[in-house]
């Protein structure tokens, strides 16, 4: 049974446009600990480093 069978209108509903990001998109990333935020550690497949001062660590 179809109890309370509504007929759908086709509102036009406004969408929110996702913002368009780049290639990647943005992620916070983690900044360096010796440099501080602002400086963010370059994702590498095993490891992060900071191109500042050099710190890396590995994942
Ligand atoms: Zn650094």
């Amino acid at each position: 049974m179809m109890a309370g069978a509504k007929q759908k209108e086709n509102k036009p509903v406004a969408k929110k446009e996702k913002k368009k990001s780049g290639p990647k998109s943005y992620k916070p990333g983690k900044s360096c600990p010796k440099c501080g935020t602002g400086v963010r550690l370059a994702e590498h497949k095993e490891r992060r480093s900071c191109g500042k001062c050099g710190y890396f660590e590995k994942k």
